[in-house]
């Protein structure tokens, strides 16, 4: 997200900035889980940069085949302050485990303060045991949904369970849920599962200031969404086209097969959709009242993702849909879906930056949030002169650690001055130290590297192996740790 700054304290809350994007089309389709899949699982062969030890693999990364598959299906309420669901999950772990943990989004300090809410109605599974809340610094019921299976789950080992769940939304405002006139919204607005291939279970605590602390993997995502005929749903996926009206509703459909999140607004959207020189489908949706129509909205968003994809490689998403919300206060990034708050070109910038450093390169939003939120500002501020620091100097100067996690900062404020600011100007730094050309092209073998998994500092550093300069940049700032730079 992007908070705007520069704003009263009061008026923060409603301005997060999301960031966003990506296209490219998998190589080959999967089967469902524990039928054996087909498609590439393994990074394409390395191949050594010259005279380096970093390595930049020739294709990018695909998609861990033994990736979780989920079915969403949501039901908003005729009254559009309600949607109920329904959650299948087949989860197959790499490492030995007894139990899914979800994330409840929804009941965080942020999005719970203005309304919203999740609970857990009830839960299906061969080998469930028993279920139930924890605490992880939510509001009632809990931050986190437990299910204790009646053994454990070997490497390689598939389950699969159900969740029922219901989601109070919110009075509005810059949040990832909301309901106001003529528009409902849902990110993140169900159990999110919160597994981290080759770590564990994400249980980080939720944090009072605003950003997002969510880890989750990408899966294979199914969403379909039964909402009053008259509203239009913009979602994260590839979109079919909605149902025959029945009974006053229409269901919508959308399958996304490497999404970590899912993203649903549903409105009295007047839309345009243009598909950009590069094939990614691109949907916007404008309320009666907006002040853009859908097709400028459209040609901005195609415009960041070229320019955006020209420096970081394809866009990792066949789709992109941006519904424009009726509150101000920036964007907040899903994969293959951005929520926009007032128009602004700097953070639709920024929103299409994370879908490649969050969607499809993704972090823990808690331990690192700097991996996605520094390289989208980065992403933002070194294209030509919009966005770029006016003062990189005094950025720089900032005290504290670029790669602090989101309990080490003792307000919004702090976290958006170290983070995006110092964290954005750091990789700037970097880049001027190391030479444009070269920092590029690492950056763009980061992403090739990690794509769809969940990146963490070191695999950054090793990607900038062969360019000490900006590696001492970035330790200077407190994003890298010295112990662990590369050999
Ligand atoms: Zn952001």
């Amino acid at each position: 997200m992007t908070p705007r700054r520069a704003l009263p304290a009061a008026a923060a809350l409603l301005l997060l900035a999301g960031c966003t994007s990506f296209a490219e089309t998998l190589a080959a389709e999967r089967g469902t889980a524990g039928q054996g899949t087909a498609d590439q699982g393994t990074a394409a062969p390395s191949s050594p940069a010259p005279g380096g030890r970093a390595s930049c693999p020739a294709e990018r990364a695909g998609p861990d085949p033994d990736r979780p598959v989920v079915d969403l299906e949501f039901r908003l309420s005729d009254d559009l302050r309600t949607v109920t669901g329904t959650e299948t999950v087949v989860f197959t772990p790499d490492l030995v485990t007894d139990e899914l943990v979800f994330r409840l989004v929804p009941n965080g300090p942020g999005a719970a303060g203005l309304g919203n809410r999740i609970t857990v109605d009830d839960t299906r599974g061969d080998d469930v045991d028993r279920a139930g809340y924890e605490d992880a610094g939510a509001e009632a019921p809990g931050g986190l949904f437990v299910l204790q299976l009646d053994g454990e789950l070997e490497p390689g080992e598939s389950t699969e369970v159900e969740l029922d769940f219901t989601v109070s939304l919110g009075e509005g405002g810059f949040e990832r849920l909301g309901a106001v006139e003529g528009v409902s919204w849902w990110a993140s607005g169900f159990p999110l599962l919160a597994w981290e291939p080759g770590v564990g279970w994400a249980r980080d605590p939720f944090v009072e200031i605003l950003g997002e602390t969510a880890t989750s993997p990408v899966a294979d995502t199914t969403v379909s969404v039964s909402a009053p005929e008259e509203l239009t749903v913009l979602m994260t996926g590839d979109q079919d086209e909605p149902s025959a009206a029945d009974d006053g509703r229409r269901t919508w459909t959308a399958r996304e097969p490497v999404a970590r999140d899912v993203s649903v607004a549903a409105g009295r959207f007047r839309t345009a959709t243009l598909t950009t020189d590069g094939g990614v489908e691109i949907t916007t949706g404008v309320l009666p009242d907006a002040g853009v129509g859908p097709g400028e909205l459209a040609d901005q968003a195609a415009e960041e993702v070229t320019a955006l994809a020209e420096r970081f490689g394809a866009f990792p998403y066949d789709t992109l849909t941006v519904p424009l919300l009726p509150d101000a206060g920036g964007g907040i990034e899903y994969p293959s879906s951005i929520l926009l708050a007032g128009v602004s070109r700097v953070v639709l910038e920024h929103e299409v930056a994370h879908m490649w450093f969050y969607g499809m390169v993704g972090d823990s939003q808690f331990r690192d949030p700097w991996l996605d939120e520094a390289l989208a500002t980065y992403a933002e501020s070194s294209v030509g002169e919009r966005g770029s620091p006016a003062q990189p100097d005094r950025a720089l100067a900032v005290p504290g650690d670029v790669g602090a996690a989101m309990d080490e900062f003792e307000d919004t404020g702090t976290y958006l001055d170290v983070v995006y600011g110092k964290g954005g100007a750091a990789l700037l730094a970097a880049r001027e130290a190391a030479g444009a050309e070269a920092f590029d092209a690492a950056l763009r073998c980061y992403a090739q590297a990690n794509a769809w998994t969940i990146a963490t500092p070191d695999d950054l550093a090793a990607a900038l192996a062969d360019l000490p300069a900006a590696l001492d940049v970035l330790v200077r700032a407190g994003a890298l740790d010295a112990d662990d730079l590369p050999e």
